[in-house]
Protein backbone atom coordinates (compact mmCIF):
# COMPACT_ATOMS: atom_id res chain seq x y z
CA UNK A 1 0.00 0.00 0.00
CA UNK A 2 1.63 3.50 -1.07
CA UNK A 3 2.49 5.22 2.30
CA UNK A 4 3.86 8.39 2.92
CA UNK A 5 7.36 8.08 0.68
CA UNK A 6 5.31 6.29 -2.00
CA UNK A 7 3.18 9.12 -2.18
CA UNK A 8 5.92 11.66 -1.77
CA UNK A 9 7.87 9.86 -5.23
CA UNK A 10 4.06 9.90 -7.22
CA UNK A 11 4.36 13.74 -6.26
CA UNK A 12 7.63 14.44 -7.85
CA UNK A 13 6.34 12.80 -10.81
CA UNK A 14 3.44 15.71 -11.06
CA UNK A 15 5.79 18.61 -10.06
CA UNK A 16 8.30 17.81 -12.64
CA UNK A 17 5.22 17.05 -15.13
CA UNK A 18 1.70 18.24 -14.49
CA UNK A 19 2.50 21.11 -12.70
CA UNK A 20 1.83 24.40 -14.51
CA UNK A 21 0.26 22.43 -17.41
CA UNK A 22 -3.56 23.13 -18.18
CA UNK A 23 -6.28 20.29 -18.39
CA UNK A 24 -7.80 19.45 -21.71
CA UNK A 25 -9.61 16.87 -21.18
CA UNK A 26 -10.46 14.82 -17.90
CA UNK A 27 -11.84 11.36 -18.81
CA UNK A 28 -13.03 8.57 -16.03
CA UNK A 29 -12.85 5.10 -17.00
CA UNK A 30 -14.33 3.46 -13.98
CA UNK A 31 -17.76 3.04 -12.32
CA UNK A 32 -16.65 3.96 -8.88
CA UNK A 33 -14.67 7.31 -10.08
CA UNK A 34 -17.39 8.11 -11.72
CA UNK A 35 -20.24 8.38 -8.71
CA UNK A 36 -17.77 10.44 -7.60
CA UNK A 37 -17.48 12.88 -10.70
CA UNK A 38 -20.05 14.18 -12.37
CA UNK A 39 -19.75 14.76 -15.89
CA UNK A 40 -20.54 18.68 -15.52
CA UNK A 41 -17.47 18.33 -12.67
CA UNK A 42 -15.00 17.01 -15.62
CA UNK A 43 -15.98 19.30 -18.37
CA UNK A 44 -15.61 22.76 -15.82
CA UNK A 45 -11.59 21.28 -15.38
CA UNK A 46 -11.02 21.83 -19.43
CA UNK A 47 -9.09 24.86 -18.98
CA UNK A 48 -7.67 24.75 -15.47
CA UNK A 49 -4.01 24.89 -15.10
CA UNK A 50 -2.19 23.07 -12.51
CA UNK A 51 -0.64 25.84 -10.09
CA UNK A 52 0.88 23.63 -7.23
CA UNK A 53 0.92 20.08 -5.93
CA UNK A 54 0.54 19.33 -2.26
CA UNK A 55 0.67 16.05 -0.14
CA UNK A 56 -0.76 15.82 3.21
CA UNK A 57 -0.18 12.44 4.83
CA UNK A 58 -1.19 10.18 1.77
CA UNK A 59 -3.36 12.49 0.13
CA UNK A 60 -2.36 14.16 -2.92
CA UNK A 61 -4.23 18.07 -3.80
CA UNK A 62 -3.39 19.21 -7.34
CA UNK A 63 -4.55 23.09 -6.50
CA UNK A 64 -5.67 24.85 -9.50
CA UNK A 65 -5.47 28.08 -10.45
CA UNK A 66 -9.18 28.87 -9.86
CA UNK A 67 -8.73 27.57 -6.63
CA UNK A 68 -10.44 24.36 -6.85
CA UNK A 69 -8.73 21.02 -5.63
CA UNK A 70 -8.28 18.07 -7.55
CA UNK A 71 -8.05 15.59 -4.85
CA UNK A 72 -6.49 12.07 -5.36
CA UNK A 73 -5.67 9.18 -2.96
CA UNK A 74 -4.19 6.01 -3.52
CA UNK A 75 -5.71 3.73 -1.23
CA UNK A 76 -4.58 0.28 -1.66
CA UNK A 77 -2.22 0.48 -5.22
CA UNK A 78 -2.77 3.77 -7.26
CA UNK A 79 -0.18 5.10 -8.85
CA UNK A 80 0.18 8.19 -11.78
CA UNK A 81 1.54 6.89 -15.12
CA UNK A 82 2.29 9.37 -17.62
CA UNK A 83 1.87 9.13 -21.30
CA UNK A 84 1.05 10.66 -24.70
CA UNK A 85 -2.45 11.75 -25.06
CA UNK A 86 -3.95 8.90 -27.46
CA UNK A 87 -1.28 6.46 -26.98
CA UNK A 88 -2.56 3.32 -25.84
CA UNK A 89 -4.22 2.78 -22.00
CA UNK A 90 -3.06 0.22 -19.67
CA UNK A 91 -5.32 -2.48 -18.62
CA UNK A 92 -6.09 -0.99 -15.27
CA UNK A 93 -6.28 3.03 -16.48
CA UNK A 94 -9.16 4.81 -14.21
CA UNK A 95 -9.31 7.88 -15.10
CA UNK A 96 -6.89 9.99 -17.67
CA UNK A 97 -5.58 13.46 -17.64
CA UNK A 98 -5.16 15.39 -20.62
CA UNK A 99 -2.52 18.16 -20.78
CA UNK A 100 -2.03 21.26 -23.45
CA UNK A 101 1.50 19.69 -24.37
CA UNK A 102 0.10 16.28 -25.89
CA UNK A 103 0.87 14.71 -22.58
CA UNK A 104 -1.44 12.34 -20.12
CA UNK A 105 -1.96 11.83 -16.90
CA UNK A 106 -3.33 8.25 -16.35
CA UNK A 107 -4.89 6.79 -12.91
CA UNK A 108 -3.86 3.22 -12.68
CA UNK A 109 -5.72 1.39 -9.90
CA UNK A 110 -6.18 -2.19 -10.13
CA UNK A 111 -8.42 -2.66 -7.02
CA UNK A 112 -10.04 0.39 -8.53
CA UNK A 113 -10.36 1.64 -4.46
CA UNK A 114 -8.13 4.43 -4.64
CA UNK A 115 -10.37 7.77 -5.48
CA UNK A 116 -10.38 11.32 -7.03
CA UNK A 117 -12.52 13.87 -6.22
CA UNK A 118 -12.93 17.82 -7.18
CA UNK A 119 -13.75 20.56 -4.20
CA UNK A 120 -15.01 23.72 -5.11
CA UNK A 121 -12.29 26.88 -4.67
CA UNK A 122 -14.70 27.92 -1.24
CA UNK A 123 -14.53 24.72 -0.06
CA UNK A 124 -12.50 24.12 3.06
CA UNK A 125 -10.42 21.17 3.14
CA UNK A 126 -10.67 19.11 6.45
CA UNK A 127 -9.05 15.72 5.80
CA UNK A 128 -8.98 15.01 9.45
CA UNK A 129 -5.48 14.65 10.02
CA UNK A 130 -2.79 14.69 12.51
CA UNK A 131 0.79 16.41 11.90
CA UNK A 132 2.92 14.73 9.33
CA UNK A 133 4.82 12.12 10.02
CA UNK A 134 7.53 13.87 7.76
CA UNK A 135 7.09 17.07 8.99
CA UNK A 136 10.67 17.98 11.01
CA UNK A 137 8.54 20.36 13.23
CA UNK A 138 6.60 17.67 14.48
CA UNK A 139 7.97 17.37 18.18
CA UNK A 140 8.07 13.68 20.46
CA UNK A 141 6.25 16.26 22.99
CA UNK A 142 3.26 16.42 20.76
CA UNK A 143 3.16 12.37 19.95
CA UNK A 144 3.58 12.23 23.47
CA UNK A 145 1.08 14.22 24.55
CA UNK A 146 -1.41 12.92 21.38
CA UNK A 147 -0.54 8.83 23.01
CA UNK A 148 -1.80 9.54 26.48
CA UNK A 149 -5.38 9.66 27.02
CA UNK A 150 -5.05 6.58 24.27
CA UNK A 151 -6.21 2.96 25.26
CA UNK A 152 -4.65 0.18 23.26
CA UNK A 153 -1.90 -0.96 21.82
CA UNK A 154 0.70 1.83 19.83
CA UNK A 155 1.13 -0.21 16.34
CA UNK A 156 -2.28 0.17 15.24
CA UNK A 157 -2.25 3.82 16.86
CA UNK A 158 0.37 4.50 14.45
CA UNK A 159 -1.95 3.61 11.96
CA UNK A 160 -4.53 6.02 12.80
CA UNK A 161 -4.22 9.35 10.09
CA UNK A 162 -5.29 11.56 13.13
CA UNK A 163 -2.88 10.43 15.07
CA UNK A 164 0.25 11.22 12.92
CA UNK A 165 -0.35 11.67 8.85
CA UNK A 166 1.38 9.31 6.15
CA UNK A 167 2.00 5.95 8.27
CA UNK A 168 0.48 2.88 6.95
CA UNK A 169 1.09 -0.99 7.99
CA UNK A 170 4.88 -1.10 6.34
CA UNK A 171 6.35 1.74 7.66
CA UNK A 172 4.98 1.69 11.36
CA UNK A 173 6.26 -2.01 11.54
CA UNK A 174 9.33 -0.33 10.69
CA UNK A 175 9.22 2.54 12.97
CA UNK A 176 8.62 0.39 16.19
CA UNK A 177 11.59 -2.47 14.69
CA UNK A 178 13.84 0.47 14.76
CA UNK A 179 12.87 1.92 17.88
CA UNK A 180 12.98 -1.29 19.55
CA UNK A 181 8.73 -0.91 21.07
CA UNK A 182 6.65 -3.65 20.82
CA UNK A 183 4.11 -3.21 19.05
CA UNK A 184 1.50 -5.00 21.73
CA UNK A 185 3.22 -1.86 24.17
CA UNK A 186 -0.03 -0.07 25.22
CA UNK A 187 0.46 3.62 24.17
CA UNK A 188 -0.02 5.12 27.21
CA UNK A 189 2.53 2.69 29.08
CA UNK A 190 5.15 4.66 26.34
CA UNK A 191 7.49 6.86 28.51
CA UNK A 192 9.57 9.69 27.09
CA UNK A 193 12.69 8.09 26.48
CA UNK A 194 10.75 5.43 24.14
CA UNK A 195 8.80 8.05 22.45
CA UNK A 196 11.75 10.17 21.34
CA UNK A 197 13.07 6.86 19.69
CA UNK A 198 10.13 6.37 18.13
CA UNK A 199 10.05 10.16 16.56
CA UNK A 200 13.66 9.45 15.49
CA UNK A 201 13.41 6.33 13.91
CA UNK A 202 9.98 7.26 11.81
CA UNK A 203 12.09 10.05 10.87
CA UNK A 204 14.76 7.67 10.07
CA UNK A 205 12.43 5.38 8.24
CA UNK A 206 10.36 7.93 6.05
CA UNK A 207 14.07 9.45 4.76
CA UNK A 208 15.67 6.26 4.01
CA UNK A 209 12.18 4.96 1.69
CA UNK A 210 11.65 8.46 0.37
CA UNK A 211 11.79 8.34 -3.36
CA UNK A 212 11.45 4.40 -3.72
CA UNK A 213 8.22 2.48 -3.75
CA UNK A 214 8.23 -0.28 -1.65
CA UNK A 215 6.85 -2.82 -4.39
CA UNK A 216 10.55 -1.68 -6.48
CA UNK A 217 12.27 -4.68 -3.97
CA UNK A 218 15.68 -3.86 -4.60
CA UNK A 219 15.47 -0.07 -3.28
CA UNK A 220 14.83 -0.19 0.49
CA UNK A 221 15.50 -3.06 2.27
CA UNK A 222 12.97 -3.35 4.85
CA UNK A 223 13.99 -4.38 8.15
CA UNK A 224 11.09 -6.31 9.35
CA UNK A 225 8.01 -5.82 7.58
CA UNK A 226 7.26 -8.81 5.32
CA UNK A 227 10.42 -11.06 6.92
CA UNK A 228 8.32 -13.48 8.91
CA UNK A 229 10.31 -16.33 9.76
CA UNK A 230 13.55 -15.04 8.85
CA UNK A 231 16.25 -13.37 11.20
CA UNK A 232 16.00 -10.32 12.81
CA UNK A 233 18.94 -7.83 11.59
CA UNK A 234 19.88 -6.90 15.02
CA UNK A 235 19.33 -10.05 16.75
CA UNK A 236 18.85 -12.87 14.74
CA UNK A 237 15.73 -13.90 16.44
CA UNK A 238 13.13 -15.19 13.69
CA UNK A 239 10.61 -12.80 12.88
CA UNK A 240 7.30 -13.13 13.54
CA UNK A 241 3.60 -11.91 12.66
CA UNK A 242 0.59 -11.74 14.42
CA UNK A 243 -2.73 -10.10 13.34
CA UNK A 244 -3.49 -7.38 15.09
CA UNK A 245 -6.53 -5.35 14.65
CA UNK A 246 -7.03 -6.74 11.44
CA UNK A 247 -3.85 -6.28 9.87
CA UNK A 248 -0.73 -8.39 9.79
CA UNK A 249 1.76 -7.04 11.99
CA UNK A 250 5.65 -7.93 12.00
CA UNK A 251 8.15 -7.40 14.86
CA UNK A 252 11.08 -9.23 16.72
CA UNK A 253 10.14 -10.95 19.91
CA UNK A 254 13.57 -10.30 20.87
CA UNK A 255 14.56 -6.63 20.73
CA UNK A 256 10.85 -5.61 20.75
CA UNK A 257 9.78 -7.59 23.81
CA UNK A 258 6.30 -7.22 24.83
CA UNK A 259 6.82 -5.40 28.72
CA UNK A 260 3.85 -5.84 29.64
CA UNK A 261 3.26 -9.24 28.24
CA UNK A 262 1.07 -9.19 24.92
CA UNK A 263 -2.49 -9.70 25.16
CA UNK A 264 -3.16 -13.77 25.00
CA UNK A 265 -5.88 -13.12 22.28
CA UNK A 266 -3.58 -11.98 20.12
CA UNK A 267 -3.38 -14.72 17.46
CA UNK A 268 0.17 -15.51 17.08
CA UNK A 269 0.69 -17.26 13.80
CA UNK A 270 4.10 -18.64 15.03
CA UNK A 271 4.57 -21.05 18.48
CA UNK A 272 7.86 -19.55 19.45
CA UNK A 273 7.80 -17.23 22.47
CA UNK A 274 10.64 -15.20 24.49
CA UNK A 275 10.77 -13.99 27.64
CA UNK A 276 10.70 -10.50 27.89
CA UNK A 277 14.28 -9.46 29.38
ZN1 LIG B 1 15.78 -8.66 17.06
Amino acid sequence: MPELPEVEAALEVLRARARGRTIVRMRVLHPALRRRLAPSQLRALVGARIARVERRGKHQLLHLDDGRILHAHFRMNGDWMLTETGAPLPRFARAVLDFDDGSSLVFVDSRALGTIDVHPADAELDLGLGPDAADPEWTAEQLEAALAPRRGPIKPALLDQRLVAGLGNIYAAESLWRARISPFAPCRTLGRPQITKLRKAIAAVLLRATGSRYTDDDTVALDVYDREGLPCRRCRTPVERVVQAGRSTYYCPQCQAANPPKPARSAAKTKRTRKAR
